[in-house]
């Protein structure tokens, strides 16, 4: 018996998915017909394929939050009483573009302990799975890198940050004008705006001071054009 013949007889299955019958195409391959192996009908493979795709962004979006994400913002739950919840609405609303036009950064002012860093956190776990790569930083953090990206013993490191903050798909920048920056850290918070503003990049900010405040802790120089790139860009919730 040759059993490299093609099966010229059609072979009908009933689908796992729909339960449907559906008839299998002959597939032989070295005398075995792959099609008997074939558990799915057409729309029901490709919806699965789709289904399994979509499962995999979801996964990839998440590991990507995690690893951006400070803990204690990953755990925000949004649903505690103390949790200011106007302000989420409003943050996820502008994540899936219900904004003013023009308004591609998303900044909110506050006292400390008013919720603002986990309204962000939230606001980018949003974006994060809209498919943005989601990067995190402090001020205090920020200026940390910028005042070590010359130095012998960080400055490799520091270098590296900076740049994903820079091309980060969406970056928070927690904590504006928490304290005095040299004009080292202004100049480079200055280039990561201008960079962010050309590419029309998303930046999640917040602050404790009104952005008029924010001047004592930003001395001369790029001051004024970097309080004025935050008000024009920006979509500012005061809590
Ligand atoms: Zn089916």
């Amino acid at each position: 018996m040759n059993t490299t013949q093609p099966n010229p007889q059609a072979m009908t299955k009933t689908c796992q998915r729909c339960r449907q019958l559906f008839e299998v195409e002959d597939l032989t391959i070295g005398g075995i017909n792959l099609g008997a192996y074939l558990e799915h009908c057409e729309p029901c493979a490709g919806h699965l394929e789709e289904a399994a795709i979509q499962a995999r962004h979801t996964e990839e979006a998440r590991v990507r939050y995690q690893s951006a994400v400070p803990k204690l913002y990953q755990l925000t739950d949004t649903n505690h009483p103390d949790y200011p919840r106007e302000a989420h609405d409003l943050g996820q609303k502008w994540a899936m573009g219900q904004r003013p036009a023009n308004s591609f950064w998303f900044g909110i002012i506050g006292a400390p302990g008013e919720g603002k860093t986990r309204v962000l956190s939230q606001v980018l776990k949003r974006m994060g799975y809209q498919g943005q790569v989601p990067e995190w930083t402090t001020s205090t953090r920020f200026a940390w890198n910028c005042e070590n990206m010359f130095s012998d013993e960080h400055g490799k490191k520091a270098r590296f940050h900076l740049d994903r903050f820079l091309r980060a798909g969406v970056l928070v920048f927690d904590d504006l004008g928490k304290q005095r920056w040299t004009a080292r850290v202004c100049s480079q918070f200055f280039d990561l705006l201008e960079y962010r503003n050309s590419q029309m990049l998303p930046l999640l900010w917040s602050s404790n001071d009104s952005l008029d405040s924010l001047g004592n802790s930003i001395p001369e120089g790029p001051r004024d054009a970097i309080i004025d790139r935050l008000r024009g860009n920006s979509l500012i919730l005061e809590l």
